[in-house]
């Protein structure tokens, strides 16, 4: 199937959960993930109507980057893990970080952004899970009280809400307690009122269990392998 197939089947998959939860489809962002692929085939996505990009490592994407810079209302997003020395280059090529798991990140990042005269968007990534392996911050941690006490600080930073990626389970319901969790933080969160602190966005669900994510509240499902097709294990 094309690329094009595959996002009108997304496409489909999401309207039809979007029903089941009493929800409206407009209010879910499809974010093409497109790690790995080439160029083309972002083109491709784009050409099919989407305008939101998922890129998982600075370096890959700066090598994409200078092809894809006609394409000026697509929204680049980065949701891996960050490190400090590809800040700079993040602030630079992104539009978003969906991934920031640290005070020290945030305060960089902002200081990039004003270097850059831009203001990103940004998403707090939830370990939700406990995972050793996995980035993010562990809920009730201090460092996540201390990135929402902080946000006021950081003028070039647009704090919107949360991001997680549970544990891998064959069976995506085996997702849902995750999500549910993370919704249930977002409200928390909600409820205290924070100046500069945005909760519209629960960024949640991936090929595999994006329908759960989607009943249980996600605002935005990144989806790479439904759109773009197996990845090539480097
Ligand atoms: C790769 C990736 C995705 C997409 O995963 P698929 O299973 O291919 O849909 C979503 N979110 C993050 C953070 C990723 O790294």
């Amino acid at each position: 199937m094309s690329i094009a197939e595959n996002i009108a089947q997304v496409r489909n998959r999401i309207a039809a959960a979007a029903r089941r939860a009493g929800r409206n489809s407009d209010q879910i962002t499809l974010m093409a993930v497109s790690k790995t692929f080439p160029a083309e085939s972002i083109r491709e996505a784009y050409a099919a109507g989407l305008r939101v990009f998922g890129e998982n490592r600075v370096q890959e994407f700066a090598g994409k980057a200078a092809a894809l810079r006609d394409l000026s209302d697509a929204q680049w997003h980065l949701i891996g893990h960050l490190q400090t020395n590809k800040a700079a280059k993040a602030a630079e090529l992104f539009d978003a970080v969906d991934s920031i798991d640290s005070v020290r990140m945030a305060e960089k990042l902002n200081g990039f952004a004003e270097g850059a005269g831009k203001t990103l968007s940004v998403l707090i990534e939830i370990n939700v899970g406990g995972e050793q392996a996995k980035s993010g911050i562990a809920p009730g941690s201090d460092e996540l009280e201390q990135i929402l006490q902080g946000a006021p600080r950081w003028a070039n930073l647009k704090i919107q809400g949360l991001m997680t990626v549970p544990p891998y389970t064959e069976d995506p319901e085996g997702s849902r307690p995750y999500f549910r969790q993370l919704r249930q933080i977002r409200d928390f969160i909600a409820a205290c009122d924070l100046p500069q602190i945005g909760t519209s966005v629960l960024s949640m669900g991936m090929s595999h269990d994006f329908e759960v994510a989607i009943e249980e509240g996600a605002t935005c499902v990144r989806v790479g392998t439904a759109i773009f097709g197996e990845r090539g294990k480097p």
